[in-house]
């Protein structure tokens, strides 16, 4: 998805963009994560005093597996998009001490880096099929959401565990 930064600040007016971004690449490294269909990205990029700004939505729907119970879900995402982007001269350091504007270089402005990176940001880090999921059983792996297994599960601290082996071990010499 690329803008031409010269014609766009020459003629002075918005310009509206529409694309269907392919992300499968994008996620294919995320486990668990899967698009369902193409990001569509629509944007209008405004030519304000020598800066470009760009805003505009990121929709689609995605494939995500409970961070509990591992069931599959499917999200709809909706993401506001803006940015404002500097173009500055090829080969010069930018000193640009706004950290909400974006320098860039060249006479083509590519967005998709930033609209991935804005999709990937909102992703859910622990996604849920429920507040109330009751997840597996560490146990046996059943799903505490459809029945309850009859396992014994105490919440052990691990650290408590480690100590209260070492107390066994300790009177296990004793004798
Ligand atoms: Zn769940
Ligand atoms: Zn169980």
């Amino acid at each position: 998805m690329q803008l031409e930064v010269q014609s766009l600040l020459a003629r002075g007016e918005p310009v509206r963009l529409r694309e269907s971004l392919d992300v499968v690449p994008l996620l294919a490294g995320m486990r668990g994560a899967e698009p369902v269909g193409p990001m569509e990205a629509e944007l209008t990029a405004r030519p304000a005093g020598g800066l470009i700004e760009v805003s505009g939505r990121l929709t689609g729907r995605i494939r995500l597996a409970c961070s509990r119970c591992l069931t599959p879900l499917e999200e709809t995402y909706d993401i506001p998009y803006a940015e404002t982007f500097k173009p500055v001269p090829e080969g010069r350091e930018d000193k640009e001490e706004d950290a909400d504007i974006v320098p860039f270089s060249g006479s083509r402005l590519e967005l998709r880096p930033y609209l991935e990176s804005e999709l990937l940001l909102h992703l859910p880090l622990a996604p849920l099929c429920d507040e109330a999921c009751r997840g597996l059983c560490p146990e046996c792996g059943q799903n505490l959401n459809e029945r309850e297994c009859g396992c014994r599960r105490e919440r052990i601290d691990p650290r408590l565990e480690a100590l209260r082996k070492l107390l066994d071990g300790g009177q296990q010499e004793d004798h």
